[in-house]
């Protein structure tokens, strides 16, 4: 029996973004973009590009290295 594949998303909490984009840079699958709106900080926030996809069409594995790398923990990790 195949293995079924493991999707996963992510939410960023804008507001706690200082716009780094470490996130960005490490997503294997190029998933986390720059917003175009400032948060209340003043910074343009990461962005996850899946937001509002069902989950069953996501490329997103859940693997967390955008979490891990993320210097304020504006980022949460699910899987299905
Ligand atoms: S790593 Fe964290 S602080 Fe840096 S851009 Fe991504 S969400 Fe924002
Ligand atoms: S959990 Fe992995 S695949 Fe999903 S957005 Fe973060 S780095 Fe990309």
């Amino acid at each position: 029996m195949a293995t079924k594949s493991k999707r996963g998303f992510i939410t960023i909490e804008a507001e706690l973004c200082k716009g780094c984009y470490l996130c960005k840079s490490v997503c294997p699958f190029d998933l986390i973009s720059v917003s175009d709106s400032l948060n209340q900080k003043g910074y343009y926030p990461a962005q996850y590009n899946e937001a509002g996809i069902e989950i069953e069409s996501h490329v997103c594995k859940g693997c967390a290295l955008c979490a891990i790398v993320c210097p304020d923990i504006a980022i949460e990790v699910y899987r299905e």
